[in-house]
């Protein structure tokens, strides 16, 4: 038997307002649970603060939309989601 200790590691993707189309952000976050993948950040974080690099996305145009060239920005925590990084 081998400890599950390992941290899982998600990308912080969002629904992009501007194209009606899914960005990954920059931003990963950790979680000992593996089972968040597709989660929203509402998910991932009941009955927590929202980590700073996460609260940082839903501030006005700290995005960018590759689709359109222009910045946006995400402030729905429901439009925001953990994808698992493999
Ligand atoms: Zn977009």
């Amino acid at each position: 038997m081998t400890a599950i200790t390992d941290m899982s590691v998600y990308n912080v993707s969002y629904y992009c307002n501007e194209c009606g189309g899914w960005h990954a952000t920059a931003t990963r976050v950790q979680f000992a649970n593996s089972e968040l993948d597709g989660q929203s950040i509402v998910v991932a974080y009941l009955g927590r603060d929202l980590p700073s690099s996460i609260k940082v996305i839903q501030e006005p145009d700290k995005l960018h939309c590759p689709s359109i060239n222009r910045p946006t920005s995400q402030p729905d925590p429901n439009k925001i989601f953990l994808i698992l990084a493999t």
